[in-house]
């Protein structure tokens, strides 16, 4: 499966997160949601989100708390955050970009508003998820559409496996320590060892098929990955 652009929806009116969803889903972004803090808390806490589509006016702790919150924390600070604010709402607005939003939408939007705006802040935001392709010898990650391929024929990754070539493509022919691609690929993941990265690597070569070999082990070292290979070229 490829990696779709994965979207927190905190929005208290079910038909309104179903609505949001459903359009989501329609515009190539996975979405998950969550209709009060707390859950929207445990969601980030699983698993961390491409970007955030938060509503201003939730039961509990309003939109605008969540967003300053989240910005302060260094797991969450570079989360993209789009606010939902009510028709009209000057001062909401700037105060919502005020407490680290990246943008704001007003009730009600068009589908089409949400989807540009959205890609809008994932391009500013996450320059590596959203970027243009990149190629080394036969293969080819285009970061935007999040698919890969080697020769022309395109490959099946899986998301960590998706970023983890992605890091390496980027920074083709160097070494990288297992401890340094935790660091860059599983940044937001504090709790990981080192061995992960191995599992990772070995799906990954499995996933390239006979472009694996193109991902060297560097004894003593870590990995790296080459299109000095005869397979690379
Ligand atoms: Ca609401």
């Amino acid at each position: 499966m490829k990696h779709l652009p994965r979207i927190l929806i905190v929005e208290d009116e079910p038909a309104i997160a179903e609505l949001i969803a459903v359009n989501l889903r329609h515009g190539g972004f996975d979405s998950v949601v969550a209709q009060d803090s707390v859950t929207a808390q445990r969601e980030l806490d699983a698993v961390l989100p491409d970007a955030i589509l938060l509503d201003w006016m939730l039961p509990g702790q309003s939109g605008l708390s969540l967003a300053r919150h989240w910005r302060k924390q260094p797991r969450t600070k570079d989360v993209p955050i789009l606010m939902l604010t009510a028709r009209g709402d000057e001062p909401d607005k700037v105060a919502g970009l005020d407490a680290g939003a990246d943008d704001y939408i007003t009730k009600p939007f068009s589908t089409q508003e949400l989807l540009a705006r959205l890609r809008a802040v994932l391009r500013r935001r996450s320059p590596t998820s959203v970027s243009d392709a990149v190629t080394v010898g036969g293969l080819m990650l285009d970061a935007a559409t999040h698919r890969t391929f080697f020769q022309n024929r395109e490959l099946k990754l899986g998301p960590t496996e998706f970023k983890l070539l992605h890091y390496l493509m980027k920074h083709a022919e160097r070494v990288h320590s297992r401890s340094a691609l935790l660091d860059k690929v599983w940044g937001d993941h504090v709790f990981i060892e080192e061995r992960t990265v191995d599992v990772h690597v070995k799906r990954l070569r499995e996933a390239l098929g006979s472009a694996g070999v193109m991902v060297e082990t560097v004894r003593g070292a870590g990995y790296r990955l080459t299109s000095l290979t005869a397979s690379g070229h």
